[in-house]
């Protein structure tokens, strides 16, 4: 008898693990999806009020007036897309 309930433990055990598992990867993916929905990062010329993607080369030679940004924000401050990359 003893032998049957190890048995029933083993294989209850990964159901267990799973189970637990499976909570904090739900959690993790409505964390990214709240992070999407917020905008993603951008550079703004605070100066020409252009709005440049983070892989834009002009976003990258742009040192002075540039800003990383959230894109809602940047638009909110009256920014432009860029020409380059569209913003
Ligand atoms: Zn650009």
């Amino acid at each position: 008898m003893k032998k049957l309930v190890l048995i029933t433990l083993l294989l209850l055990l990964p159901l267990f693990n799973s189970a637990i598992k499976a909570e904090p990867l739900e959690s993790n993916i409505t964390k990214i999806e709240k992070t999407q929905t917020q905008g993603q990062q951008v550079i703004l010329n605070t100066k020409t009020h252009k709005v440049h993607k983070l892989t834009c080369p002009s976003a990258a030679s742009c040192k002075v007036n540039c800003i990383k940004i959230n894109s809602t924000d940047a638009y909110n401050r009256g920014g432009v897309p860029c020409k380059k990359c569209g913003g």
